[in-house]
């Protein structure tokens, strides 16, 4: 049954073979008031999202349930995936009064739970942790009672700083993989898996609520995810993500095949089984996807840890 929905194809950018996509891969046309409500206030409060810098196709659907990750420390970063729209150069100077600009949206909508991540600032002698501190405690304080997630960088494995952002105490530290050791160089050029396997290694050690997250497309083997899977049981990360990558445009990296719907409920099926709690998988599945129905299980896990409960 259709949910009033509209519906359309994915332009298909990426070299040398122009196709569609898959007919499992749609994106949800912006239409319904709540979109642009959040739309205006992004621009009204000067504020970034990587749902809009990164061209994510969710951007329909989330706004349309309010649903947004808000992107800190600018709209310009100082690496190149090679996976990612948001632009590469020099940024600015990090604006102090962003993190209450960030606690005013987050207040006025009234979420149950978000995402806020950030550009990546080698640039900054802290690699952007005091700011992202201030965010947290500012949205803490605006917002008691949501759950809230941060989706940071590598700090380049500076586990000093990864602790300033954590002594703010964000509900959730997710730091992404993206991609299976073997392809790790290839696909994030300044970063390493060694060095993110590190960070979430630390968060965990913290007793932190860890997420993170792999693109599945690019070239990876079933056995390598595989893999990746059994080794974050392991480390005990508590939620992972798998999606399809995209490829934003023909100077970004191709997509070396679509995972089918049933390969991405396997995968599923066999990280659980590996031990991790929670699993989300699919296609149009990113970090940030249906995130915010999650404040529940947010809450049960830092019961679980002994963490602090939210008011
Ligand atoms: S999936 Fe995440 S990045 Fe994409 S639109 Fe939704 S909230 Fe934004």
């Amino acid at each position: 049954m259709s949910d009033g929905s509209e519906r359309l194809h994915l332009p298909v950018l990426e070299a040398p073979v122009r196709r569609r996509h898959p007919e499992w891969i749609r994106a949800t046309l912006p239409s319904k008031p709540a979109y642009f409500e959040v739309r205006n206030m992004v621009r009204e409060l000067k504020l970034n999202t990587v749902c809009e810098s990164a061209s994510c196709p969710n951007i329909g659907e989330c706004w349309t349930r309010r649903a947004l990750t808000i992107m800190i420390l600018g709209d310009i970063c100082t690496r190149s995936c090679r996976f990612c729209d948001v632009p590469t150069g020099r940024p600015l100077p990090a604006d102090p009064d962003e993190p209450r600009r960030v606690a005013e949206m987050l207040g006025r909508l009234s979420l149950e739970h978000t995402v806020i991540t950030c550009v990546d600032r080698d640039d900054l002698p802290d690699f952007g942790a005091a700011h992202w501190a201030e965010t947290i405690r500012r949205v803490k304080e605006a917002c008691p009672q949501m759950t809230l997630e941060i989706l940071a960088g590598d700090f380049k494995g500076k586990t000093e700083h990864v602790d300033i952002v954590l002594d703010a105490d964000p509900d959730v530290f997710a730091h992404n993989l993206e991609t299976v050791p073997r392809l790790s160089r290839q696909v994030r050029v300044q970063a390493s898996y060694p060095r993110s396997y590190k960070i979430l290694e630390h968060a965990r050690k913290r007793d932190a609520v860890t997420k993170t997250g792999l693109m599945l497309g690019l070239g990876e083997t079933r056995e390598e995810v595989e893999a990746v899977l059994t080794e974050l049981a392991g480390l005990g990360v508590d939620i992972v993500t798998l999606g399809q990558y995209l490829a934003p445009s023909k100077s970004h990296l191709p997509i070396e095949r679509y995972v089918h719907p049933t390969e991405f409920a396997e995968l599923e099926q066999f990280a659980l089984a590996a031990g991790i709690t929670h699993v989300v998988a699919g296609p149009l599945v990113r970090s940030s996807y249906h995130a915010d129905g999650q404040a529940a299980l947010v809450r049960d896990l830092r019961a679980a840890k002994g963490l602090a409960p939210i008011s």
